[in-house]
């Protein structure tokens, strides 16, 4: 890829953290040789298909890219598959973005000033929900970051608060900042004290939670701001520290407990919480004031089938809309110059 080709789109007006970009690398060696040989057509009937193609969804964002397509970090990527140089690779560039209150408006602005003719941008649409959108989210945070340099944890950190706060400067608060503590003082947000910046217990949590899932591996647990810990470890801490009870989980099986903070983080996004309709689409998180006053009761034998259990938290995952936007323009280039012998 050359880097005058690139010619990026301004994305300036979108939240941080709303929209995630992929790129796509195809073998126009490869699925010519696909379209004629597997599928049987002309050499011209096959450019003029190439011309058109596509790859799915799955294709354009997927990890493991089959054959024609590959990722590669490259500056000039060869084809894993046959070889040939970079004037063959093309590249689809996609761009997720979230559906909800706050990136419709800038999506339809952008969407207006996009080229129309020759199908150089093309607008898919996906349905999907709060927590496969978490999921994608800490994947491609995951990729970003350097695990071997401690500095990651602040920067996912950051990524979080973005994700949770759009709207304030986070490059600000975190410029020149030394380390992330737990605040004692405050009960809610948080604020930067010299190199310090403290976070709310119920955010710190959250950023631990953040930190684990980023890092977790299956035998070592994950890295936090609070050294290594294991899911039982994580889980202990959030509910000494209170937050589970914060956010109404009352569940003690780990498994259960950790299903339940994965439906919490992914739902406490200002676009995702949106209300679209009826209340029973948000999360909803049963008050535990029912079960402190059972225990502040005597405990009276007779009353005891009566007691009023709490309810279940029912946390719910909540739809969100995905709109992919597929920038064809470096494809369609490619597709001209090397196809140009049998265009003639
Ligand atoms: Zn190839």
């Amino acid at each position: 890829m050359a880097p005058k080709a690139k010619r990026e789109l301004n994305l300036s007006e979108f939240p941080p953290g709303t929209i995630t970009e992929y790129t796509t690398l195809v073998c126009l060696a490869c699925i010519f040789d696909i379209f004629t040989k597997q599928l049987g057509l002309a050499p011209r009937t096959a450019f003029s298909e190439v011309k058109r193609h596509t790859p799915t969804i799955a294709e354009l964002t997927s990890r493991g890219a089959t054959r024609p397509y590959f990722d590669s970090e490259e500056k000039n990527p060869h084809c894993p598959y046959c070889g040939k140089a970079v004037r063959w690779v093309a590249r689809f560039d996609t761009y997720c973005i979230e559906g909800g209150k706050t990136t419709d408006g800038p999506r339809r602005a952008l969407l207006k000033k996009l080229p129309k003719t020759d199908d150089q941008f093309l607008v898919m649409g996906k349905k999907s929900d709060s927590r496969a959108v978490f999921f994608e989210w800490l994947d491609t945070l995951g990729h970003s970051l350097e695990l071997d340099d401690e500095s990651w944890l602040l920067e996912a950190t950051r990524k979080y608060l973005e994700r949770r706060e759009p709207k304030t400067k986070w490059d600000d608060v975190f410029a020149e900042l030394r380390s992330v503590r737990r605040s004692s003082r405050i009960t809610e947000g948080w604020e930067r004290d010299g190199g310090r910046l403290f976070l709310a217990p119920g955010l710190y949590s959250e950023a631990l939670l953040i930190q684990y899932l980023v890092s977790r591996s299956h035998a070592h647990g994950g890295m936090t701001l609070e050294g290594r810990l294991t899911l039982m470890e994580l889980i202990r801490r959030l509910r000494y520290s209170g937050y589970l009870d914060q956010i109404g989980i009352t569940a003690r099986e780990p498994g259960e407990v950790f299903e339940k903070l994965i439906d919490h983080l992914a739902a406490t996004h200002e676009w995702s919480s949106v209300s679209t309709g009826s209340r029973s689409d948000r999360v909803t998180i049963s008050k535990q004031k029912a079960a402190k006053k059972k225990s502040a009761k005597k405990p009276a034998k007779s009353r005891k089938g009566k007691t009023t259990q709490p309810e279940p938290e029912a946390v719910i995952t909540e739809p969100v809309k995905l709109h992919y936007l597929v920038d064809r323009r470096e494809f369609l280039e490619k597709v001209r110059s090397v196809y140009a012998s049998y265009a003639s």
